[in-house]
Order: structure tokens, then C-alpha cells, then sequence
């Protein structure tokens, strides 16, 4: 089968499986998405949900977080780890939200990514689940998917993500990307995955599933 029948097929599962995808982080508007998925790095989106409430009571706008200082917003958010880093992340970029921004969260790629601690997996959450301007943000799941599914070399996350908007409609990105993830933890952990019982690669015919 090849690529472009198989993504079909894909995604015709996965709009069975997870027909309305929501969105993971909990969150108020841009910015509180915007801080929910930086501390997301490197930690579960179920951990920071459960940290993101302690932050947000305190400050949920720029204004109110450069009102607190950074060793606070490091104790807040420890839990969810890199917390020195992430905590100068979150103060600096709120300031210059304020600075240059109004407090409102820019729409464009080059903005955010230009912010501390955002990359270009977190400006392309922002812009999609936010702004709901398309974009495919590629994490390790979305990333595991995809070489599994033969459907990218896996080299590198930047490959994939080129893949995978090659051979998806622009309209479909957004809610693919939920879905993937949904489906990656449901499903095709990194650790381990029954070919068996799985619904994809049993109908897509994909490497790994024919590996076992
Ligand atoms: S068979 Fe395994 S590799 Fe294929 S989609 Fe299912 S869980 Fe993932």
C-alpha cells in the first residue's frame, strides 16, 4: 500500500476513533495555553494540569506574572521539572509580552519562536490549538507514528513534520495532531503494542506490525 492510501486509511480510523479531539492542556486563552505548553516539555500534559490551576490562581495574564518573582514561579512549577529554566522562561517572555505585545500573544510563527523557551513544536501548538491557524506540531508520539506507520523516515522531527503535511490536507492538521497523540497513547506507547488488537496497522499493513 502505499503512502498516500495508507494516511487515507489512517485517518479514516482515527476520525472513527477520536471523532472530536480536545485539547490536552487545560487553559483559559493564548497566553495560559502558551505557559501550559512550555511546561509541557520533558513532562506529562496530565502533570501540568494539575500544577497549571496553583499557577494560574496566582497569575493568569502577563501583568500579573512579572508581578511574581521568578523563584516563586519556580517553586510552583516544580513538579513538572526543568522548573529553573522554564520559571525564567515564563517570567521573561511575559514581560516581553508586555513590552512589545500589549500582553497579547503574537500570531505569527517568527514571534514566538523568538520568545525564551518556545520552540517550534510549542509556537506551532500555539498557532493551532489557539489561533486555529494550521500546523502540524510533531512530538514524540506524533514522531513514533509516523516512522511506525511507514509513513516518514523518522530521522528527525523537522522530516516528519514534512511528511506528514505533505501527505495530509492542510484543513485536517490540527485535529490529526490531536488524534495521533490520543491514538499514540492509547494505543502505540514507545514501550510496547499489540499488532493483534491494534486497528491500524492490521488494515494498513506497516512495517512495525509485520516486524512482530
Ligand atoms: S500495530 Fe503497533 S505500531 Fe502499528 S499502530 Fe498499532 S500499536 Fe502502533
Amino acid at each position: 500500500m502505499n503512502k498516500k492510501d495508507k494516511s487515507h486509511k489512517i485517518a479514516k480510523i482515527l476520525n472513527e476513533l477520536y471523532p472530536a479531539p480536545s485539547i490536552p492542556l487545560a487553559h483559559f486563552d493564548p497566553y495560559t495555553l502558551l505557559i501550559a505548553v512550555l511546561l509541557s516539555a520533558q513532562c506529562t500534559d496530565a502533570r501540568v494540569n494539575t500544577i497549571t490551576p496553583k499557577l494560574f490562581a496566582k497569575a493568569k495574564t502577563p501583568k500579573k506574572m512579572v508581578l511574581l518573582t521568578i523563584p516563586e514561579i519556580e517553586e510552583i512549577i516544580r513538579p513538572c521539572g526543568l522548573a529553573s529554566r522554564k520559571s525564567q522562561a515564563i517570567w521573561h517572555l511575559s514581560k516581553i509580552l508586555l513590552e512589545k505585545y500589549d500582553g497579547q500573544v503574537p500570531k505569527t510563527f517568527e514571534e514566538l519562536e523568538a520568545f525564551p523557551g518556545v520552540g517550534h513544536k510549542t509556537a506551532s501548538v500555539v498557532m493551532a490549538q489557539a489561533f486555529g491557524i494550521p500546523a502540524f506540531p510533531v512530538d514524540t508520539h506524533i514522531h513514533r507514528c509516523a516512522k511506525r506507520w511507514g509513513l516518514s523516515s523518522g530521522r528527525n522531527v523537522t522530516q516528519t513534520e514534512r511528511d506528514l503535511k505533505d501527505l495530509f490536507p492542510k484543513k485536517d492538521w490540527i485535529r490529526l495532531h490531536l488524534q495521533i497523540i490520543y491514538f499514540a497513547r492509547e494505543y502505540c506507547t514507545a514501550r510496547q503494542h499489540d499488532a493483534t488488537t491494534c486497528p491500524i496497522c492490521s488494515v494498513t499493513d506497516s512495517g512495525l506490525q509485520k516486524e512482530k
